[in-house]
C-alpha cells in the first residue's frame, strides 16, 4: 500500500473501538524501527513529524523521499501516513505542497475566531489534494519545540465548532501535557472528554502527550472516542537508555562496536518494544 491520508485509518479506528498510534519520528533509525515494527504486527500507522524534525533531518521533501523510499524497501503492506505535527499556517502549507498525506494545522495560540479562519483554509488546500487535517482547540500542557501550555481543558463549544468544519479529527486539552508528567499530574479529564464527545458528531479524538499516561486511563479514553494517540517522548527515553548503557557497558570499545550500524542497534530495539507496547494497547495490531 502507498502513503496514505489519515482518513480513513481514523474513521475505522473510531468505529471498531481502537486507537491508531501517531509515533514521531526523527531520522532514519526511527523511521525504520517503525516501519519494521508495525508490519510485523500489522498495524496501521501515523509517523508524527514536528517542523523542528523536519528542519533536522532535512526538510519536508527528505522526510517524505525518506519514508517512501524506506516503505517501499522495507516491503510495507500497512497503511502509513506522514503527518505534520502541530504545524504553523505556513508549514503546513509547506509540508503539503513536499507530499506529507496528512496535516496538523496548530491554529491554538491565535484567538479562536482566527484559529477557526485559518483551520477552515487549511482544510481546503489539504481536501482538494485528499490530505487528512487535524486541528487543535485550546492548548494542551507541557513544551513541544519551544512553544510551552500550562495543561488547559478545551472549551466543548469551541470544540463542536471546528468539528463542523469538516476537519478529519482533532486534538482537544482535557488534562493531558506533552513530555514527561509531573509527580502531581491531576490524570486524565473525563468528564470534559464525554462533554467534547457529545457535541462533535464522531469527528476522531486526539490525544497528544501519550507518555506516561497509565494503560488504563488511555483505554478508557479510547472507549471515548479517541482514535489516535501520541507518542514521542518514550521512544527517545528508550533510546537514550539503551544507548547509555551500551557505552557505560564499553561495547563500543570492544571490536568494531563503535560502528553506527552496532552502536545504534540497541537503542532502535528498545524503540521497536515500545511501539510493540503501544500497538498492544491502543488495539490497532492486526487492523491494517
Ligand atoms: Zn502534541
Amino acid at each position: 500500500m502507498a502513503i496514505v491520508s489519515a482518513k480513513e485509518m481514523l474513521l475505522k479506528a473510531r468505529n471498531e473501538g481502537y486507537a491508531v498510534a501517531q509515533i514521531n519520528i526523527n531520522n532514519l533509525e526511527w523511521t525504520k524501527a517503525v516501519l519494521q515494527t508495525v508490519e510485523e504486527l500489522k498495524s496501521p500507522v501515523i509517523l508524527g513529524v514536528s517542523e523542528g524534525a523536519a528542519k533536522y533531518m532535512g526538510g519536508y521533501k527528505t522526510v517524505v523521499g525518506l519514508v517512501q523510499n524506506l516503505h517501499d524497501f522495507l516491503k510495507v503492506t500497512v497503511p502509513v501516513a506522514i503527518h505534520l505535527d502541530h504545524g504553523s499556517y505556513e508549514g503546513s502549507f509547506q509540508a503539503l505542497e513536499a507530499g506529507f498525506t496528512s496535516i496538523m494545522f496548530d491554529g491554538s495560540h491565535y484567538a479562536f475566531e482566527e484559529n477557526l479562519a485559518k483551520t477552515k483554509e487549511v482544510i481546503a488546500a489539504c481536501h482538494a489534494k485528499g490530505v487528512s487535517v487535524e486541528a487543535e482547540v485550546g492548548s494542551i500542557g507541557g513544551e513541544e519545540d519551544g512553544v510551552i501550555g500550562t495543561g488547559e481543558l478545551a472549551d466543548p463549544e469551541e470544540c463542536r465548532v471546528i468539528a463542523a468544519t469538516g476537519v478529519d479529527m482533532f486534538a482537544a486539552g482535557i488534562g493531558n501535557i506533552h513530555g514527561k508528567y509531573p509527580a502531581n499530574w491531576k490524570g486524565l479529564n473525563f468528564e470534559v472528554l464525554a462533554e467534547i464527545q457529545k457535541v462533535t458528531n464522531n469527528v476522531p479524538l486526539v490525544l497528544h502527550g501519550g507518555t506516561g499516561i497509565p494503560g488504563d486511563m488511555i483505554q478508557k479514553a479510547i472507549s471515548l472516542g479517541v482514535s489516535k494517540i501520541n507518542v514521542n517522548t518514550e521512544l527517545q527515553l528508550a533510546f537514550a537508555d539503551a544507548t547509555r548503557k551500551y557505552i557505560e557497558a564499553g561495547k563500543d570499545l570492544e571490536s568494531k562496536g563503535f560502528d553506527p550500524r552496532k552502536l545504534l542497534n540497541p537503542g532502535s530495539e528498545a524503540m521497536k518494544q515500545v511501539v510493540r507496547d503501544k500497538i498492544a494497547l491502543f488495539g490497532s495490531a492486526n487492523k491494517a
